[in-house]
């Protein structure tokens, strides 16, 4: 099988690749082990050098993520030292020089650790094609979603407001298990706004209506905790691959937020 790369010169011209059926080749960190594996969906990458998609932007709000700005560039900027727990959990040193954030939106489980925590924080994903998707319907129509050039991730209020675990077997660098995110805003002592997300415990990274539902409007302590271990797994279908069990990641999950939420008090 022959495959075609193409340069593409503007966002315009690659969006249009995209739509006739190439795919974006970002850090390649996916993409070129399907292409070495002889996938026959991948005759034609196109690649974009805009400058535009490289940059962290910075707001009152919250940061600006070109969608080819790199997990070890997120790591290292200032701007986005939020995130850096998070960039530094995927893969090794030289894996995060080349995978994107644009990239791990587009990750198969149980990758895609960036993704649980931009879900569980809000973030807004701009498209070329379509303007702005919050990342949950962003993350139910990825397949259609054509080019996208940024990620606008709103910064937590203050730092125990958020929280991430990454839940694996092997590390520092091994696939997860399961991964966790919280962002759990607080007004008066009380959470408006919860958000709690996981990877590993459904087809992509999905939001726990039962963790949310059982922090929403209360004080965090170790009896809102307790309500939202024992709820969190409700209406989820944990994987069941060679990593783990479904049976076990339900057991677990349980005891991984309550040590993820604990360390948010
Ligand atoms: C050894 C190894 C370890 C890994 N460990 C982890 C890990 O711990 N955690 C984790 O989350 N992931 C992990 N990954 C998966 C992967 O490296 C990351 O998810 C990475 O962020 C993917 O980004 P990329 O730029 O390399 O994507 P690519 O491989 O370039 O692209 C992946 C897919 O996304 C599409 N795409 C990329 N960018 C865009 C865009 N801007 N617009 C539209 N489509 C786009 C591509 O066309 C392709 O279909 C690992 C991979 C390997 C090989």
């Amino acid at each position: 099988m022959s495959v075609t790369v193409e340069r593409a010169a503007s966002v315009e011209e690659a969006a249009a690749a995209i739509a006739r059926g190439a795919a974006l080749l970002a850090g390649g960190t996916i993409l070129m082990r399907r292409v070495n594996a002889g996938d026959p969906r991948l005759e034609r990458l196109v690649r974009l050098e805009d400058p535009a998609l490289r940059r962290i932007g910075s707001g009152s709000e919250g940061v600006s993520l070109g969608a080819l700005v790199t997990m070890a560039e997120v790591a290292a900027a200032p701007e986005t030292a939020f995130l850096a727990p998070v960039a530094r959990a995927v893969g090794g040193p030289a894996l995060r020089t080349m995978a994107t954030v644009g990239g791990n939106l587009f990750a198969r489980r149980t990758y895609g650790d960036l993704a649980v925590a931009l879900l569980a924080l809000g973030a807004r994903i701009i498209l070329a094609r379509d303007g702005a998707r919050e990342i949950g319907e962003f993350l139910r129509g990825r397949e259609r979603a054509g080019l996208v050039l940024a990620l606008e991730v709103p910064r937590p209020r203050e730092a125990r407001a958020f929280g991430f675990l990454k839940v694996a077997r092997v590390r520092p660098a091994g696939t997860a298990v399961m991964t966790l995110a919280a962002h759990l805003p607080r007004e008066g002592g009380r959470i408006r706004g919860a958000r709690v997300t996981f990877g590993g415990m459904g087809p992509g990274p999905l939001r726990s209506p039962g963790a949310e539902r059982a922090l929403e409007g209360q004080a965090l302590d170790a009896g809102t905790i307790g309500r939202a271990a024992a709820a969190c797994v409700e209406g989820l279908e944990p994987l069941d691959d060679a990593l783990a069990s479904a049976w076990y990641r339900r057991e677990v999950a349980p005891v991984h937020l309550r040590r993820l939420l604990e360390g948010m008090l």
